[in-house]
C-alpha cells in the first residue's frame, strides 16, 4: 500500500512539499501544473511556528534563511513621509507582521521545486479535466488529451482551485474579506531602504512598499471593496481601476502608479478564504490554500500549506484505507486552520480607515501598541493566533 501513485494539481507551496513528504514515507508523487513552468511572482510569505518546524523537519530551514528578504521591519507613514509607528521584526519575538523567518513566494517555491525534482514526476502546462473512479483507481484525463491511473488526487491549486472543483462541486464556499490587492514588483530607489513601508489614504485604502533580496522592491496597493469581480477584468482594466481608485494620493503612490506600468508581474486579487465542509471526498483531497485558504491577512498561508502536506502525508503513511488516513488529516489539522482563518475583529477595516481623522488615530494607536507594555494588549491584533500549534510526529522510514 505504501507505493501508491498520488497525483498532486498544483506545485506551488502545498504541491511540491506533498510531493517531498509522500516520497519520503515511500509513496509516488506526480504534480501536474498548469503553468508553462514554475510560477516565480510573488511577496514575501512568513513562516512560522508549526510552519518552520516543518522546514526544519525539512531540512530546508537554513536555506529560507539564507534567502530571507532581510527586512528590518515595518515603518507606518504619512503622506509626508513621517514615521508615524515602528515596529521592529524582533518586536513580539519576531512573530509580528514582520517575521524573522520570511522569503519570496516565488524563492521557496523553487526551493521546494528542485529538492523534489529528483524524486517526483513533474508534468508542466497541462491540467486534469476529468476524473472517474472505479472503485481502485482513479482515472484522469488531461486537457492535453493525455490520461492517467492513479491511486490518490490531491488538490493543491489554489484558492481558485479547478480540481477541487471538478470534484466538490458548489461545496466550496469563497468568503470575500472585503478588500482587493494588487500586487506587482518595481525597481528600487535608494530611498526605499530595508524597512517595510505602509501608507494609509482616506477612502479604506493603503500603498505599502517592500524591498526584497533580488534588488528590487514589492509594492502592493489595497482598497476595501465588496466583491465585485474585479479579479476577472483584464491586466489593463485592473491597472486602470488601480489609476482611478489612487489617483490623486500622495506619498508613493504617484512612483507606484508610474512604475506600475511597466511592471512584468501585476496581480490583482480580491482577497478572500476558503471554507469546505470536508476536505476530502472519495479518494479525492484538498491541502493548501485549495482547501483552506486564510488570506494573507493571516499571514498563515505558506504555514497551512507546509504543516498540511507533512500531515497529509504522515496519515497516508500510516493508515491503509485512504478514508480514515483523510479523516485523521482533517482532525489533525482542523484546528489549526480554524484558529488561522479567525481573524481579529474589525480586521482589515480597523488598519484601512476611511477618514483623516480615522487614519490620525490608527496612527495613535500603532504608536501606543509599538510600546512594550501596551504591545502585550494589542498581540491579538498584531501576532497571528496560530502558534500553540502541536506538530503530529510520525514514524520515520
Ligand atoms: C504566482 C503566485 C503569487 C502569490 N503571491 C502571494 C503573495 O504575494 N503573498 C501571499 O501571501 N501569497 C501569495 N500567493 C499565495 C501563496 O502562495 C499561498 O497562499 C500559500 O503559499 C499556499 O500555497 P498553495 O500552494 O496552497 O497555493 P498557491 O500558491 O495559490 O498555488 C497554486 C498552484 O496551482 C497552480 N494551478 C492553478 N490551477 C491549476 C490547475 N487547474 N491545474 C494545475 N495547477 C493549477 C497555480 O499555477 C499555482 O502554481 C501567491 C501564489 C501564486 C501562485
Amino acid at each position: 500500500m505504501s507505493s501508491r501513485t498520488v497525483v498532486i494539481s498544483g506545485a506551488s507551496i502545498a504541491g511540491p512539499a506533498l510531493a517531498f513528504w509522500l516520497h519520503r514515507r515511500g509513496m509516488r508523487p506526480v504534480v501536474v501544473e498548469r503553468a508553462p513552468q514554475l510560477r516565480p511572482g510573488g511577496q514575501t510569505v512568513d513562516i512560522r511556528g508549526a510552519g518552520e518546524t516543518v522546514a526544519r523537519l525539512m531540512g530546508i530551514e537554513d536555506a529560507i534563511r539564507a534567502g530571507s528578504t532581510g527586512e528590518e521591519g515595518l515603518r507606518f507613514l504619512d503622506t509626508a513621509e513621517r514615521t508615524k509607528a515602528v515596529f521592529p521584526s524582533s518586536v513580539f519575538s519576531g512573530k509580528g507582521f514582520v517575521t524573522e523567518l520570511e522569503i519570496l513566494r516565488g524563492e521557496l517555491s523553487a526551493l521546494l521545486y528542485e529538492r523534489t525534482r529528483d524524486h517526483a514526476e513533474y508534468v508542466f502546462g497541462d491540467e486534469i479535466s476529468g476524473v472517474t473512479e472505479d472503485g481502485e483507481r482513479l482515472r484522469l484525463t488531461f486537457t492535453s488529451g493525455a490520461e492517467r491511473e492513479a491511486d490518490l488526487l490531491v488538490a493543491a491549486d489554489g484558492i481558485r482551485s479547478r480540481t477541487r472543483d471538478l470534484i466538490f462541486g458548489d461545496s466550496t464556499r469563497i468568503r470575500s474579506r472585503g478588500l482587493y490587492t494588487a500586487y506587482f514588483t518595481i525597481p528600487r530607489h535608494p530611498s526605499d531602504g530595508s524597512w517595510a513601508r505602509w501608507y494609509n489614504f482616506p477612502g479604506g485604502k493603503t500603498a505599502m512598499l517592500r524591498p526584497d533580496n533580488l534588488g528590487t522592491t514589492r509594492a502592493l496597493m489595497s482598497f476595501l471593496s465588496p466583491p465585485y469581480g474585479y479579479d476577472r477584468l483584464h491586466q489593463e482594466e485592473q491597472k486602470e481601476l488601480i489609476r482611478h481608485t489612487f489617483a490623486g494620493e500622495g506619498g508613493p503612490v504617484p512612483r507606484m502608479l508610474r512604475e506600475m506600468r511597466d511592471c512584468g508581474d501585476f496581480y490583482l486579487e480580491g482577497v478572500a478564504q476558503v471554507h469546505m465542509p470536508q476536505w476530502w471526498r472519495g479518494r479525492v483531497a484538498a491541502v493548501g490554500d485549495a482547501a483552506y485558504c486564510a488570506s494573507p491577512l493571516s499571514g498563515m498561508g505558506t504555514n497551512l500549506a507546509l504543516v498540511g502536506a507533512y500531515i497529509l502525508a504522515g496519515e497516508l503513511a500510516t493508515h491503509d484505507d485512504h478514508h480514515h488516513a483523510f479523516t485523521a488529516y482533517e482532525n489533525a489539522m482542523r484546528p489549526y486552520v480554524t484558529q488561522a482563518q479567525d481573524l481579529p475583529p474589525g480586521t482589515p477595516r480597523l488598519a484601512m480607515p476611511r477618514t483623516q481623522l480615522g487614519i490620525k488615530a490608527l496612527h495613535t494607536v500603532l504608536r501606543t501598541a509599538s510600546t512594550p507594555l501596551a504591545g502585550r494588549v494589542m498581540r491579538r491584533f498584531l501576532v497571528p493566533a496560530a502558534y500553540d500549534f502541536v506538530l503530529p510526529a510520525y514514524p520515520t522510514r
